[in-house]
């Protein structure tokens, strides 16, 4: 075997001159480390599949649906190879600071009874994540809509992705009351599947199920 050893970018120019002087000989494979980066940049808004749990572990920026990965910021796809944990890095790399009057994007990750708290995945116009708080927010029954809530739980929903005000950043409460405000995006809690707008409810194209929500007037567009 011939060890000859040939600085990366001059076996790149050695492949392509054998290839233009028609000769047969097989031109060796160029190492493509730099060219495999470009993969990874791939541009996701929030709700956006990124991956399986099979394959990945949700990390910083993603939520897990049953065995699918989705992004809860709008970035990069970032695979880390050795941990197999696939996050979303924000398109800023600056801190932004969430101030009263901020729209964000965030998971419903608890229901209590008066109150629905929830994971704050970016703020619009502000880039996304590692703010300067947890990231944790709460809305109040009282904050979701113009009109008189009875029960929190026809509103949203455990995993719901919602379009929120931030009305108070000392306790970090958000609110729903505008027509562009509400969920963005939600799951049949029945079967898991992504619900469709249908007039003012949700419907589930998989088992039919139909579920009321304080819907964004942009749910299903992942328009912030
Ligand atoms: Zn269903």
């Amino acid at each position: 075997m011939k060890s000859e050893v040939v600085p990366k970018k001059a076996k790149k120019e050695k492949a392509k001159a054998s290839k233009a002087s028609g000769s047969d000989e097989k031109p060796e494979p160029i190492p493509a480390e730099e060219d495999n980066m470009e993969d990874e940049s791939i541009f996701v808004m929030p709700g956006d599949f990124v991956g399986t749990t099979e394959e990945f572990i949700a990390g910083d920026g993603t939520y897990a649906n049953v065995s699918d990965i989705f992004s809860l910021n709008i970035g990069y796809v970032n695979i880390d190879r050795k941990s197999r944990k696939i996050s979303v890095i924000p398109k800023t790399d600056i801190p932004p600071v969430i101030e009263e009057g901020d729209v964000v994007v965030a998971q419903v990750v608890n229901m209590r009874d008066s109150v629905a708290l929830v994971n704050i995945g970016a703020i619009k116009g502000k880039g996304e994540r590692e703010f300067q708080t947890n990231g944790s927010a709460a809305i109040h029954v009282s904050n979701v809509k113009d009109s008189y809530v009875k029960n929190l739980s026809y509103e949203f929903s455990m995993s719901d992705i919602v379009k929120a005000k931030v009305i108070n950043t000392q306790n970090m409460r958000l609110s729903t009351a505008h027509k562009s405000l509400g969920v963005m995006k939600a799951y049949c809690s029945k079967c898991r599947t992504p619900l469709v707008k249908d007039e003012k409810k949700l419907k589930c194209p998989a088992c039919g199920r139909t579920e009321t929500r304080k819907i964004s007037a942009d749910y299903g567009t992942g328009i912030i």
